[in-house]
Parts: structure tokens; sequence; C-alpha cells
């Protein structure tokens, strides 16, 4: 049997005649950047994400970027981002000239630690960017209190968050700004690099609409240097054709998640500690980019199962404190240990909404094999 990490071909199979009929309008208008399908897709998006203002851009980087460079955040500025997370969190801090100070991460959600942000506060900071990892929002409740306190901008880097709830509010309208990604593995994909960037207030709302066309405003004349972070017509009639469909995909990864929870108990797995299965915070609704298992002999288990035709992927091997292009900020091994243990110990396992129960059951019983 194959199992796939994921499988967008079966999804494709799925929705082909909306998503072809979406793209064909878009090639009969022959208006590809910006105009009226980007437009509707952010109204849709805004809707869905339930805040006021949603601004389509090139990628859930370049929307990491654009708030960034909208609060003049550079060079003598530091912002705050946990050590374990996809590059891009870190990248574009270190991108406008910041410094990246990192924070670690609990080591049952793989969330930033809101009791650890105060100490690393410095006169310099000006922003947090907490990263709602795999699918479930960091806690915001107090990022946003001490935020607020010391008078500090929170993007949300909710590239893997479409849809996630904290206490009812949806990734993306809590802090100043959320940004998310439609890489085509997110749990809406689009059809090559696409992003957005949310926003509470309009002023902000009106200087992304700047930002993302070089800072052209009127037409030609440029108050602000911006860049190119403009959302393709064509990924917007992708990313808007697909959205009906997200609330059904994430209630299949949230059936898959509880039953790879039960079939890992049942297992026997779980009680001996070999295996822990990802945990929901309370109040949470955890949307399962990722479904993450915590387990022992990780890089022999994960030749294993590549070995039975089971997808896996290490996210992320190795913590941006660590990582080669950032020496310059002098981290070394032991300084954010819950974040080295994530890279060290963790694993992604099939998910996605397409994959069936008997699938499941092999991954399991793969992994059950390998602690025989
Ligand atoms: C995917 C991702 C990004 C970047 O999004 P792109 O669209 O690939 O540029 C940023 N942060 C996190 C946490 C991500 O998972």
């Amino acid at each position: 049997m194959q199992v796939p990490l994921l499988d967008l071909k079966a999804q494709y199979r799925a929705i082909k005649t909306e998503i072809d009929r979406a793209v064909a309008e878009v090639f009969e208008s022959q208006y590809f950047i910006l105009g009226p399908k980007v437009q509707s897709c952010e109204e849709k998006l805004a809707q869905y994400c339930r805040c006021p203002h949603a601004i389509g851009v090139s990628s859930g980087t370049d929307a990491l970027l654009i708030a960034l460079m909208v609060e003049g955040i550079g060079p003598g500025d530091e912002v705050i981002t946990p050590p374990h997370s996809f590059f891009a969190t870190a990248g574009c801090v270190a991108r406008v000239g910041a410094k990246p100070v990192f924070v670690d991460v609990d080591p049952a959600t793989f969330n930033l630690r809101p009791d650890l942000i105060e100490a690393a506060i410095t006169p310099r900071t000006r922003a947090i960017i907490p990263v709602h990892l795999f699918g479930q929002m960091a806690d915001m409740d107090p990022i946003m209190e001490i935020a607020a306190r010391r008078k500090l901008i929170v993007i949300e880097d909710a590239a893997q968050a479409l849809g996630s709830e904290y206490k009812g509010r949806r990734a993306g309208s809590i802090g100043h700004y959320g940004c998310f990604s439609f890489f085509p593995s997110k749990n809406l994909g689009a059809a090559g690099d696409a992003g957005l960037v949310t926003a509470l207030d309009a002023e902000r709302a009106e200087k992304l609409r700047v930002f993302r066309a070089h800072g052209s405003k009127p037409k030609y004349f440029h108050k602000v240097i911006g860049g190119n972070f403009r959302l393709d017509a064509l990924q917007a009639a992708v990313v808007e054709a697909k959205l009906p469909h997200l609330d059904g995909w994430t209630a299949k990864r949230q059936e898959n998640a509880a039953r790879y929870n039960e079939l890992f108990a049942k297992s026997g797995l779980v009680e001996r500690k070999k295996i822990s299965c990802p945990v929901e915070a309370p109040q949470r609704r955890h949307i399962y980019n990722q479904y993450i298992v915590r387990v022992e002999r990780r890089d022999e288990l994960q030749k294993h199962l590549t070995t039975a035709g089971i997808g896996n992927e290490i996210y992320y091997p190795v913590p941006f404190h660590l990582q080669e292009c950032f020496a310059y900020l002098g981290g070394k091994a032991g300084d954010f240990p819950m974040s080295e243990s994530a890279a060290n110990t963790t694993l992604a396992i099939p998910v996605y909404p397409e994959l069936t129960a008997a699938q499941q059951e092999y991954v399991v019983s793969t992994i059950t094999g390998f602690y025989r």
C-alpha cells in the first residue's frame, strides 16, 4: 500500500469542473493582475477570517514581509519569533534589516510560550510574530496583553491556520496583521504561490494595498517604497473556487486526527511512551495542517516509514538559532531546548482529507511493527 503525505491529484479530481471553469473565466477576461477576481476573492476570505480587511499578496512570505514594511520595521529594530517554524517567519525579519529574537515554544503545542516573551523584550523590540503552527493557534490572550502593555505590533503567522480558532476567534482576526499562505500544501492551496494579509484597521489595510504595488498612489507617484507583492487573478480564482470546500476538508482532517489518536491508543504505543499524539489546547479549533507525532528513535522510524511507502516529513529539522544563515546572531545548541527537542523527535504523518481508514490502519500497524 502507498500512502502519500498529501494527495493533491485526488483533490483536483473531485473538484475539477469548478477549478477548470474558474481558470477559464480568467483567461476569457485576460485580466491577470489584481482586478475584480482578486477583489471578490479578498472579500470572501475577509468574511471567512471574520476580519474587516483582507489584502491578497504574492505569497505567505511576502505577507509577512509587507506587514513588517508597512510598520517601518528595519535596522535597529528587534522582532520576537519562535525558533521552531518554517524559515520565512524569521527570514522576513532579517530581510527588512531587523534582528530576529527567539523565544522558545511550548513542548505540547509547539507554539510560542507567552510566559517567556517579557524576558526577551528590549527597548528596541517592535513586534511579536506568533506562529499558529500545524493548524493550531498560539495562546493569543497573554500575547496580546503583553503587546498592548509594551506597545508592540502583533503579526500572526497564520500560514498554516486558515480557519483555525482561539476562543471562537479566527486566525488573523486578533493581531494587528494576519499572514496567510496558499502554497499548494497548505489546507487551501493555490496553483502556485499566493498569500493574504488580514488587518483590523482601515488605515493599515490601505497601506498594505499601497505597499503591495510599489508604494504607488496615485499611479506613478510614490510616497513610500513598496514592492511587487500583487496576487494574480488566476491564483485568486483557484483560491475562491476552493474556499467553499475548505470546511468539509477540515472536518475530514479532524476525523482523521481523531482516528489516529484512537488507533495509537489501542496499539499500546502511547502507553509504552513510544509515541505521543498531537495535543489540542483548550478552546481551540485545530485544523490539522499537519498531524505531528513525537516519537522514540525518530530518524530510524522515518526510514522505516519511507521504505513501507508511507509519506512523512520532518517539520522542521533545524531551529532558527542553529541555522547557518543566523550564525551572526550567536545562537548555540542548548539555547532553546523545547525547539531543539521538537526538531529532533517529531515527525509528520499523512492526515490529508482524502486519506482512508484503511490507509490510516496501515500507517499505525507499520509504526507498531517498528516498535515491536
Ligand atoms: C508556508 C509558510 C510560510 C510561507 O508561505 P509561502 O506562501 O510559502 O511563502 C510562512 N510561515 C509558515 C509558518 C508557513 O508554514
